[in-house]
């Protein structure tokens, strides 16, 4: 039986705070020829994720912990090298969640072959991705927009928030948007987003925000919690509604973040706010495949990619994260 030799990121030690690269360690294992039902893939794309933090935790969530001392794992797309499953042909394309590693080995039933339709390999990482569907899900299922509305998106620049402001353009909404550079603001605003705000240079978000909706906001899409969540409470016009995404500004706390102090609003505004997990909408990923798939192809929707290169720079990439050094999405290039 042939080996193969693959390297592959594992969890040193859990962070306390924000992670460093001495909670990771790159370390390598051989793997066999895949046994039957098995088959093995080179990954060619690997996906870093805020989410992954939460994973980091030991404590229950609605997906196990990483263990110590193992690989981590994550959205991946790669090739398969060697199959012990006649579903699986050498050549064939695929994703799943063994990522973090430069070759990815097990049961059949870990891999889904994707048809690319000429669309390239990592945007199944992103656009059309989990993150795209999340974008797509959160949004157009929770905020249910109308045309002539605004919203406000927090994260505007990241994988998601840059397709949310999107989507809510086709819908012929007003989009006000929050990011953390001026480069980033200026592709928000190249791809139509109507106001931006850098809230790393405003004196004040809130006023910035009024400034921006001088009519209140009737949605919010929260990808940051703390500090955009409370100036959101502030300008929501009665009814508005709150698509909870995520919280990354609070995901390195090392202890409890106090919440909004004007949350009271949501009584008297009427508001509905709601959080999801984009699994909740696993019946729509058809609908979300066909739809995002159309405007890619039709150019009105685009998006920003940044690559680091080599699994030795995972943890850069993830890190990166928790300082705004992505530009969309932030990958890892594999092969
Ligand atoms: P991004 O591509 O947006 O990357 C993270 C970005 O967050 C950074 O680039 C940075 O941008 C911003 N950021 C980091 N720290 C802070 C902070 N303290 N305050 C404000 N902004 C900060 O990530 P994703 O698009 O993949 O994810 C966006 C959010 O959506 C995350 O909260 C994530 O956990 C959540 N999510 C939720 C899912 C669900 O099912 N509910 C699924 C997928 C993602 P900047 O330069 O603008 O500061």
């Amino acid at each position: 039986m042939s080996q193969l030799t693959s390297r592959e990121i594992r969890l040193k030690s859990r962070p306390d705070g924000e992670p460093t690269p001495q909670n990771f360690e790159l370390a390598s294992t051989e793997y066999s020829s895949p046994a039957p039902g098995m088959v093995q893939v080179r990954n060619h794309w690997m996906s870093v994720d805020p989410y992954m933090r939460g994973r980091m935790y030991d404590r229950p969530s609605y997906v196990p912990p990483f263990v110590v001392g193992e690989a981590l794992q994550g959205h991946a797309i790669g090739e398969v090298i060697a199959s012990g499953d006649p579903d699986f042909a050498v050549g064939d394309i695929v994703t799943h969640m063994l990522g973090w590693r430069e070759v990815a080995q097990g049961p059949k039933a870990l891999f889904t072959k994707v048809d690319t339709h000429g669309i390239p390999l990592q945007a199944f990482l992103g656009v059309m991705g989990m993150p795209g569907m999340t974008a797509y899900c959160g949004f157009l299922e929770i905020c249910a927009p109308k045309a002539g509305e605004t919203i406000f998106v927090s994260g505007a620049a990241g994988a998601v928030g840059s397709l949310v402001c999107q989507i809510a353009k086709l819908k012929g909404c007003k989009v006000v948007a929050s990011c953390g550079s001026d480069e980033k603001a200026a592709w928000l605003k190249s791809v139509g987003v109507d106001e931006v705000v850098n809230y790393k240079k405003a004196s004040s978000l809130l006023k910035a925000v009024q400034s921006a909706a001088p009519q209140g906001i009737d949605m919010y899409f929260d990808n940051v919690g703390g500090e955009h969540l409370e100036v959101a409470l502030e300008v929501a016009r009665v009814g508005a509604r709150f698509a909870e995404c995520g919280m990354i500004s609070q995901y390195n706390a090392t202890s409890p973040t106090p919440g909004p102090k004007n949350l009271m609003y949501v009584v008297g505004k009427s508001l509905k706010i709601q959080g999801f997990i984009v699994s909740n909408y696993a019946h729509l990923q058809g609908r979300f495949l066909a739809e995002m798939g159309g405007w890619i192809k039709s150019g009105d929707i685009k998006w920003e990619e940044t690559v680091m290169n080599g699994i030795a720079q995972a943890p850069a990439a993830f890190i990166g994260l928790f300082s705004g050094a992505n530009a969309g999405k932030m990958l890892v290039k594999l092969a």
